[in-house]
């Protein structure tokens, strides 16, 4: 089954008044680099490259160093072509743009195999531990028009987190890092005090943090019993991670930020991840997905998937979640929130809610994982044209 060719897809929708900040930016519009390979039998597969990023350095890796080395290839065969494009690219690549359009690329071939067997791609990698799993709502962004108003911002994560609950949600995630230390933390107890004792709460830094905040913050974080603390540090600095770990008692949640097998390996080595969070948009594909669990359960740590895009980026993540086994294996979970979690991105995004002929169905706060071929997915041309602001096709007739 060869390569026909490439189509790439940049997919903005703007946020309008709906935009929301974290420690590093503000988001006024969601955007996704979607990939859609397309083959001489004339099956097609869909993927989706990087995260948290202006999409379009992915689509020109993609067209201009990727295309002309995957056209006419068999389009089956994930390990070969994704060894050629890592090695090809090696001398300047290894992490950021050229492994994220190799991501994109790697979930479409995966999501091809999957159809040509007629089987999800979970079945294909040996078979599903579990056939929904838990989610948590990554929210308690800031919001408004004037971010420093620290007695609104309380309001409106104690509003934000009542709704979660109400959703039914047990686990959440929010923000800390843009505004001082102690209204930050003054925000996170107000989420604990709103929803009480009994949710899991963690709390997501962006790297906003030096050594000395990031204890102070994580202490903070251990009295109010949260249950990570995500990403306090730069990703550079994997040995002050290390350290942090050492002296805080709060497990330490990292990983989106590094890319393929050996920098995850880097972050378990030095042992800066109580839990590993990899992109599969972004760290390699699911063929390096597979690839650092195998690398996690050798390091005896527990992965919870990064994911934030288009309905297609969480159905990779979804399908590798299927195949995460508990780290340890016990008979009954001793600690629930041990299992793997999937993040369900609570913010607004159209890419993620209407891009998809069937959306993610929550019962409760259970995500069902996508059973039919490939990703399970189906795209909605109607909304891909909506949203896709360029598009560019290499290849066409290799048959
Ligand atoms: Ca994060």
């Amino acid at each position: 089954m060869k390569i026909d060719h490439i189509e790439t897809f940049v997919l903005k929708a703007p946020l309008g008044d709906q935009r929301f900040y974290w420690s590093q930016s503000c988001a006024t519009e969601r955007a996704s680099l979607l990939i859609r390979i397309g083959t001489d039998t004339g099956l097609v597969g869909w993927g989706e490259a990087g995260v948290s990023m202006p999409v379009e350095h992915a689509a020109a890796f993609i067209h201009d160093v990727a295309a002309p080395r995957v056209l006419g290839k068999n389009a089956l065969e994930t390990e070969p072509l994704w060894h050629d494009l890592y090695s090809y690219s090696r001398d300047f690549g290894r992490k950021s743009t050229p492994i994220d359009a190799l991501s994109g690329i790697d979930i479409a071939l995966w999501d091809i195999r999957g159809k040509e067997a007629g089987r999800p791609v979970h079945a294909l990698m040996g078979g599903a531990f579990r056939d929904t799993v838990r989610s948590y709502a990554t929210g308690l962004y800031y919001r408004g028009n004037d971010v420093r108003d620290v007695a609104g911002a309380i309001a409106q994560v104690r509003d934000e987190a009542r709704g979660y609950v109400e959703r039914g949600f047990t686990a959440i995630k929010g923000k800390v890092g843009l505004l001082p230390i102690r209204d930050d933390i003054k925000r996170m107890a107000a989420v604990r005090d709103e929803v009480g004792a009994d949710f899991l709460l963690m709390s997501d830094a962006n790297h906003a943090y030096n050594f000395h905040s990031a204890v102070r913050m994580g202490q903070a974080l251990e009295e109010l019993d949260f249950h990570w603390f995500e990403e306090p540090l730069v990703p550079e600095d994997v040995e002050g991670c290390a350290a942090l770990r050492k002296k805080l008692s709060i497990p330490i949640a990292t990983g989106e930020c590094e890319y393929t097998r050996y920098g995850m390996l880097e972050l378990l080595k030095a042992g800066a991840a109580d839990i590993l969070q990899p992109d599969i948009s972004a760290c390699g594909g699911l063929s390096e997905g597979q690839k650092i669990l195998a690398l996690a359960t050798a390091y005896h740590t527990p992965v919870c998937l990064h994911a934030w895009g288009s309905g297609v980026a969480l159905a990779a993540a979804l399908q590798l979640t299927a195949i995460i086994p508990s780290i340890p294996h016990t008979a009954f979970p001793v600690a629930p929130e041990n299992e793997p979690m999937f993040e369900y991105d609570r913010n607004p995004n159209p890419l993620r809610d209407d891009l998809l002929s069937e959306p993610f169905t929550l019962e409760g706060e259970s995500v069902r994982i996508p059973q039919g071929p490939g990703l399970g997915i189906e795209i909605n041309q109607k909304v891909l044209a909506q949203f896709t602001v360029a598009g560019r096709t290499s290849g066409r007739g290799t048959k």
